[in-house]
């Protein structure tokens, strides 16, 4: 590449501790150019966040860095004081992008003020050289230049992350650290923000540290990249290098742990463990507990980087290296090769033999939801909320979160409902599951309208459908052991258990042996292992339907394959049926047999997962999958053809509600688009493009929600 910019050489950084130093980085060693992206990655806890605090200086107050060297244009940054380091370097030469961007804009101060602060704080600019420099950036980054003086709450969420990166550029830095700035972002808004960061680099020169735990973003992403495993750097170079030739175990599974839209049939890999906790020393290679192919010479001293034959910028650490080829091809053999995408193993995008909506009439769907409807009272009036809640009704701008939803769920089918934050489908689970009343519609379980249970029937649907929240982290009781939290739905519920059972759906979820984890506390669980719990402690319940809410989505991508595999092997073994809600389309595609697309509360295609991921007909659709990232760097990026934001629930707009942002509005647009089959029987989808008779569309533009009720009259979904 150019000129080295950053220059990263045996660094060591330590905490301290009450139990002594540990080592959170141990020897690490990269360089970036001028103008070059570089990706770091790895999973939660291997230490990359803490590099990048070491370079900016924000390490705790007890980390240090307790050897190597940082340089920075060839000035050594550990030399410079604090004050040196700001007046110099900070901002000026190299800004952060933190995590959680969109939440480090200070909600009192209008953005502009913000600005100006920062600018002056490292410089003599005038709070008008401020502002205008604000103005052009945001011109840069897509925002409408009126909009500086806005406070942080008056902007949506893209156009916050916009901000900061705005932000970021503000004193022109040679150097930008993005860390994790996609993770909080569903799938349309990391597109978008991956294209700005790709734009710039059209005009602006500026080098990009961008760490992640996602592959797949850095394969698209990046020039070059070090992958990090447990403190140490595993292997690095360029990326297409890595990519065609992986030589480090823990690259290798990465790679296969990623799911790739293009091959949904293919089999995920798991990566058994987590990494190392803390020691004082990682005199070892940090990988050794996980790596199928450790021997025990790999314990004895950390691996050095060595360069690969032929190509001197490609390093890996690992004393098998040369055999990498042989090795993976072995352990991986047969996955390629012949995918079956009815094995067993539930991974790889399911083709279940269930049938789809209009060829089921003969079997009772467990679950069918009819014209479903949840809406929120948006009024902030005591008296009108009341009368809402007295009389009925919506009141004015009310949130009509879930607004007409048609579905049917077979035995032992997963169906996946699919769309941006905000589109309605975790209400739609909530509401199923009872923790919100319908405004209108009728839910359906196994043929019995569940507004018509009694006290008795109640309890029982309650045990019958269980639910699987996204956050593991928060969904555990933290004063309850493993033993408890399972014990605790049985008791509720007057089951009869033996304890063996306890421990045979800890084995169940792979918690082996379930003897070491049936005693633990919720602190002394993994994420991966929480949602494990939390999958046992639903199926404990032997239910018919489980409702899993964006189960995987704050897992790292190891732990987020076995957990997909063991969710689709499960379903299987317990005959269990499954709503499966995300806003990421390719992990959607490995485990449901058929997908939902949802946007503003209504569902606007529904097909068989292979018939949507291979011709997908509504625009909403395409952009979901045009958004989803390749693992792979030799694949030509097509940005999501997306407009705007997602509209406002409490004000739609007539006709299609998808049609502010959509690349193919017709006049028509402003008419609703019947919900209708499309290429075959069993794909609907609500566009004008595809569907719609113009008898029907006329009665929708007529009345739209007595369009409802007569299109649903008259057979028709939605
Ligand atoms: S050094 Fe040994 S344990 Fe480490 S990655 Fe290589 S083979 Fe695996
Ligand atoms: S109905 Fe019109 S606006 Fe809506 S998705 Fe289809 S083409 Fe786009």
């Amino acid at each position: 590449m150019s000129d080295t910019l950053l220059e990263v050489d045996g660094l060591d950084i330590t905490y301290r501790t009450e139990a002594g130093d540990l080592k959170a980085v141990s020897d690490a060693s990269f360089s970036i150019g001028s103008n070059e992206y570089f990706g770091l990655v790895g999973e939660s806890g291997c230490g990359k966040s803490t590099l990048a605090d070491a370079v900016m200086r924000t390490l705790d107050e007890n980390g240090r860095i307790s050897d190597g060297t940082i340089e920075f244009k060839g000035t050594e940054l550990q030399a410079l004081s604090e004050r040196e380091f700001t007046e110099q370097v900070r901002w000026q030469e190299i800004a952060l992008i933190p995590q959680s961007a969109m939440n480090s804009l200070d909600p009192l101060k209008r953005v502009s003020t913000q600005a100006v602060n920062v600018a002056q704080a490292h410089t003599d600019w005038s709070e008008e050289k401020a502002i205008e420099k604000l103005k052009e950036l945001f011109n840069v980054v897509g925002l409408p230049e009126s909009r500086v003086h806005d406070y942080p709450h008056q902007f949506s969420g893209g156009m916050k992350q916009r901000a900061i990166i705005a932000f970021s550029l503000l004193l022109d830095p040679s150097l930008i650290i993005a860390d994790e700035p996609t993770t909080a972002l569903d799938v349309i808004m990391q597109d978008q923000f991956l294209k700005y960061l790709d734009d710039l680099r059209e005009i602006r020169d500026f080098s990009l540290l961008f760490i992640t735990h996602d592959i797949a973003v850095i394969f698209e992403m990046c020039d070059s990249l070090a992958v990090m495993h447990g403190g140490q750097i595993a292997e690095q170079g360029d990326t297409e290098a890595i990519f065609d030739d992986p030589r480090h175990p823990y690259t290798v599974l990465l790679q296969r742990a990623f799911p790739d839209i293009r091959e949904p049939k293919r089999d995920l890999v798991g990566i058994d463990g987590s990494p190392p906790m803390l020691e004082a020393d990682i005199d070892y290679c940090s990988f050794a507990d996980r790596c199928p192919w450790a021997e025990s010479e790999c314990t004895m001293g950390q691996p050095p980087a060595e360069p690969v034959e032929g190509d001197a910028s490609h390093e890996v650490a690992c004393i098998r290296s040369h055999e990498m080829d042989e090795l993976a091809a072995e352990y991986l053999d047969g996955d390629e090769d012949e995918p079956d995408a009815t094995d067993e193993s539930g991974v790889g995008a399911r083709e279940s033999d269930v049938d789809g909506f209009d060829t089921v009439d003969d079997e009772q769907p467990v679950l069918e939801l009819s014209d479903l409807h949840k809406h929120f009272s948006a009024s902030t009036n005591i008296i009108e909320t009341a009368r809402q809640k007295l009389f009925g009704g919506d009141g004015a701008n009310a949130v009509r979160a879930v607004d007409g939803v048609e579905m049917k769920l077979e035995d032992n089918q997963i169906q996946g409902i699919i769309g941006e934050s905000g589109c309605g489908k975790s209400t739609l689970l909530e509401t199923i599951i009872g923790l919100n009343d319908p405004t209108e519609g009728e839910i359906r379980f196994k043929g019995e309208s569940v507004s018509e249970f009694g006290k008795k029937e109640r309890k029982q649907f309650r045990q019958d459908v269980q639910i699987i929240f996204q956050d593991p982290f928060n969904t555990l009781n933290p004063h309850f052991t493993v033993r408890e939290t399972l014990r605790e739905p049985l008791n509720v519920h007057d089951i009869d258990y033996e304890e063996d059972r306890l421990l045979e759906m800890l084995e169940e979820v792979e918690l082996t042996p379930a003897g070491e984890y049936i005693d633990r506390s919720e602190s002394q669980l993994s994420g991966g292992e929480k949602q494990r719990v939390s999958i046992a402690r639903a199926l404990i319940m032997d239910p018919d339907v489980i409702l899993a809410d964006e189960p995987v989505s704050m897992l790292d991508v190891s732990t987020q394959a076995s957990i997909l595999e063991m969710l689709g092997e499960l379903t299987d073994e317990y005959g269990v049926s499954m709503l499966y809600i995300s806003h990421d389309l390719s992990t959607v595609s490995y485990i449901c047999d058929r997908v939902n697309v949802m946007y503003l509360g209504r569902i606007v295609e529904s097909a068989p997962t292979m018939d949507v991921l291979d011709d997908p007909k509504h625009p909403y659709t395409r952009a979901l999958l045009e958004a989803i990232p390749i693992p792979d760097p030799h694949h030509e990026r097509r940005w999501a053809e997306l407009m705007g934001v997602p509209g406002d629930a409490t004000d739609l707009p007539t006709g299609c509600r998808f049609k502010d942002r959509c690349p193919e509005r017709m006049d028509i647009c402003d008419q609703r688009p019947v919900f209708d089959d499309v290429g075959g029987s069993d794909h609907q989808t609500a566009c004008h493009l595809h569907t719609g008779s113009e008898t029907a569309n006329d009665e929708i533009a007529e009345d739209d929600e007595t369009a409802v009720r007569t299109v649903s009259d008259g057979g028709e979904t939605q």
